[in-house]
């Protein structure tokens, strides 16, 4: 899948235990606790057959005050959002990941998530064991290139 040719040019299916890629689930997200060389949280939305994926730096917050960046990488094969497990020093991402909350989502948004992907606007409703509510992916205009977003709680 074209989609994956970054992840998978990134890894080694032969040394590292992650997953090459997965069949259709429903609307999941996923949070995973990555202690990589920088200890950061990935939060992975299943849209357009695969996980779109950012890592937030300091982890998802519930406090709508407190917008968090959300940098946006490569897209993930659906069975990530199972993934647990120790990726081998030397390998892209090398440390552990364990998966910190997930469950499902409904897009809030009238128009397909992809679009809002597109637009740069994603709001849904997270119900997971953590997050519970609606929260928000912003794309910002500064820096990055066009990969920081921002993570949000939305007031109710
Ligand atoms: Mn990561």
């Amino acid at each position: 899948m074209a989609k994956l040719s970054e992840y998978e040019r990134k890894r080694d299916f032969s040394k590292t235990p992650e997953p090459a890629g997965g069949k259709a689930k429903r609307n999941i997200f996923v949070v995973q606790k990555h202690d990589a060389s920088h200890l950061h949280y990935d939060f992975r939305l299943e849209a357009e057959g695969v996980l779109k994926s950012w890592a937030i730096p300091k982890g998802p917050s519930e406090n709508p005050e407190d917008k968090r960046l959300a940098v946006m990488v490569e897209d993930h094969p659906l069975d990530y959002a199972d993934f647990e497990g120790a990726i081998p020093e030397g390998q892209y991402g090398a440390g552990t990941v364990e998966i910190w909350d997930n469950g499902e989502y409904e897009n809030m948004r009238t128009i397909p998530m992809s679009k809002s992907i597109e637009d740069g606007k994603i709001e849904i409703k997270l119900k997971g064991k953590k997050l519970k509510g609606n929260f928000a992916l912003i794309r910002t205009k500064f820096g990055g290139k066009g990969k920081n977003w921002l993570f949000f709680r939305m007031k109710d």
